[in-house]
Parts: C-alpha cells; sequence; structure tokens
C-alpha cells in the first residue's frame, strides 16, 4: 500500500510540473483530480479498508502527509494562477497615460445674460432707471395707451399672444414705459427691459425674444439728443467704427419715428451678402414721444417733450457675435455655449 502512495505523489509532482501556472482552469482540474470527491487522494483513503488494524495509523499518517503536502502545492499554483491572470487583465486593460483627462465643465454665462448686463450697465452708468416690468400686460398698457387703439393697423403688424380679451403676454416693453410715466413726473430717464413675445418664428425671429426700450422725457429733449445717444450706444457695442443711420418709419407712439441702422459688423459698411449690399443692419426704432401717449398718462405735452428708442437685445447678442440664428440663443445646446 505504501507503494501505492509513492506512486500517487510522484505523479502529483509530475502533474504539477506540467501544469500552466498561469491557467486557473487548469490549476483546479488538478485540485480536483487529487483532492475532490472522486480524487485519488480519496481513493487511497477508502482503499483504507481492507487494511490490518496494525497497518491503518502508519498508512493514515502518510497519506495526511500525503494530502498536506498536495493541498499545500495546490494552493501555491492557485495564487501564482490567480497573479497571472491579474498581471494578464492589466496588460489588456492597460491606462493610457497619454489620453487627455476627462476633467471638469466650467459653466460660463450666456451671451445674451452678457449683453443684458452690457446695457444695463450702460444705461445706468448714464442715469437711466432699469425696470423689468411685468410679462402679462392689459390692453390699455401693451397697445391702447400707446396710442394703438384697437382698430388701429399696427396691432396686425404684432401678432399676439391672448390670454384672454383684455391680457396678453407682452408684445413690447413699451407698457413698462405708462406704468412708470404713471408712477412718475418728469424728468424721466428709464429703460425697461425684459422678454416679450410674439406669433413670429424663423431664422431671425423668434416667439420669444427680450428686448430694451428706454424713454426721456424732460422740458428740452430734442431729436439730436436721442441720435446722439444712439450713436454712442452702436459705438458701446458694436466699436469705435460703427456709424448710424435713421431712416424715417412709423411707430404710434413716437412722431416722428425712425429705423435705426448701423453699418454692416460684417464688412465695416462696405456691402455684403449678410447686410444685402447696403453696408447697414437694423438694429432698432427710436423717435419722438407722440404727445397722445403723454396725455394718457397725463403729462403736460405742451411743456415736455421727449424720444424713446427700442432695440432687440437678441439682435444685438446675434450681430456682436455672428450668430446665425436666433434659435441657437435658447436651445441650451452646449457646443454652441461653449463658444462663449
Ligand atoms: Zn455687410
Amino acid at each position: 500500500m505504501q507503494s501505492k502512495i509513492s506512486e500517487v505523489k510522484e505523479q502529483f509532482e509530475k502533474e504539477l510540473s506540467q501544469t500552466d501556472l498561469s491557467d486557473e482552469q487548469a490549476v483546479e482540474n488538478l485540485r480536483l483530480k487529487y483532492l475532490g470527491k472522486k480524487g485519488l487522494l480519496t481513493d487511497l483513503l477508502k482503499g483504507m479498508g481492507t487494511l490490518s488494524a496494525e497497518e491503518k495509523p502508519l498508512f493514515g499518517k502518510l497519506v495526511n502527509e500525503l494530502k498536506a503536502e498536495v493541498t499545500d502545492a495546490i494552493e501555491n499554483a492557485k495564487e501564482k494562477a490567480s497573479e497571472a491572470a491579474m498581471g494578464k487583465k492589466l496588460i489588456a486593460s492597460r491606462l493610457d497615460i497619454s489620453l487627455p483627462g476627462e476633467g471638469y465643465k466650467h459653466g460660463s454665462t450666456h451671451p445674451l445674460y452678457d449683453i443684458r448686463e452690457e446695457v444695463i450697465d450702460f444705461f445706468a452708468n448714464m442715469g437711466f432707471h432699469v425696470d423689468l416690468g411685468r410679462d402679462i400686460e392689459t390692453d390699455w398698457y401693451n397697445f391702447e395707451a400707446l396710442n394703438t387703439p384697437k382698430d388701429h393697423p399696427s396691432r396686425d403688424m404684432q401678432d399676439t399672444f391672448y390670454l384672454s380679451q383684455n391680457a396678453m403676454l407682452r408684445t413690447h416693453t413699451s407698457g413698462t414705459q405708462i406704468h412708470y410715466m404713471e408712477a412718475h413726473k418728469p424728468p424721466i430717464r428709464m429703460v425697461a427691459l425684459g422678454h416679450v413675445f410674439r406669433v413670429d418664428a424663423d431664422a431671425t425671429h423668434a416667439p420669444m425674444f427680450q428686448q430694451c426700450e428706454g424713454l426721456v422725457v424732460d422740458e428740452t429733449i430734442t431729436f439730436a439728443q436721442l441720435k446722439g445717444m444712439m450713436a454712442l450706444f452702436a459705438k458701446k457695442f458694436f466699436g469705435e467704427n460703427a456709424k448710424t443711420r435713421f431712416r424715417p418709419s412709423f411707430f404710434p407712439f413716437t412722431e416722428p419715428s425712425a429705423e435705426l441702422d448701423v453699418s454692416c459688423v460684417f464688412c465695416d459698411g462696405k456691402g455684403c451678402r449678410r447686410c444685402k449690399g447696403t453696408g447697414w443692419m437694423e438694429i432698432g426704432g427710436c423717435g419722438s414721444v407722440d404727445p397722445a401717449v403723454f396725455e394718457n398718462v397725463s403729462i403736460d405735452s405742451e411743456k415736455y417733450t421727449g424720444f424713446a428708442f427700442g432695440f432687440g437685445l437678441d439682435r444685438i447678442a446675434m450681430l456682436r457675435h455672428h450668430i446665425p440664428e436666433i434659435s441657437l440663443l435658447t436651445s441650451n445646446d452646449q457646443r454652441f455655449l461653449e463658444q462663449f
């Protein structure tokens, strides 16, 4: 029987030396072959039943010694196999330290917000009061008080989001000026700023955009002062070389009225595709306050004169940053916003 033990021992040592120690499955197969329920060492112990009482203790001792030896060897081999497997895994998923890190994304202010802050700064520095007004106006403040009665054709120019017959999302910030003139006596210097809403959508028009409208009222206000202020505004927002041009126009609440053009920011006034060859781009409207508006808010139109002007902040941002589509400003696309 003892020769049987030596035989198994030799066989195990031979097989162990032939086993690929980097292969976890091969090591496990070896363990099962010797230490498993039907393993060779288990068989040896089962064979003890045929031995005499004197032989049993010595045989048991030898088998157990071999079992301990095999267990140790297998444990050892398993450790090596597991290390080798880990090594293989690391090689397969090796880090490329030349790749750029993931980094942290930093937010930035929105281009429209920047323009709005600049506009507020510009007018606040000249002593203007800034009023955000309200998004919802009544017919009186949005139209009627601004010399735009119900049958007035200019109501067709602004297709309006009505909330009821008498309430609407404001189509311009001009209503804020009426509220302001009701609450304050001249001299008045104020800008109304905020979102306005119109049923309108194409590349350069959106159903919601931001407007900035100014109003100056005093005893000696002239159209020449309006021109001076607009020229200053154009230089501040479009560069020192920006020129302004006033084209006669019509608004119900100003008389005379003018469209305000600034020399094209793309071609410096030479004429290009974007300005349709004219060298000019429209940025807003302006004019002297119509006396009828003063009468609606009980300001003496014989004593006081004033001027008013309005710009789309979106349009200024688009011209400043050469943005082709107004919808980009509100689409919240990071690829667009990261450029500012
Ligand atoms: Zn141009």
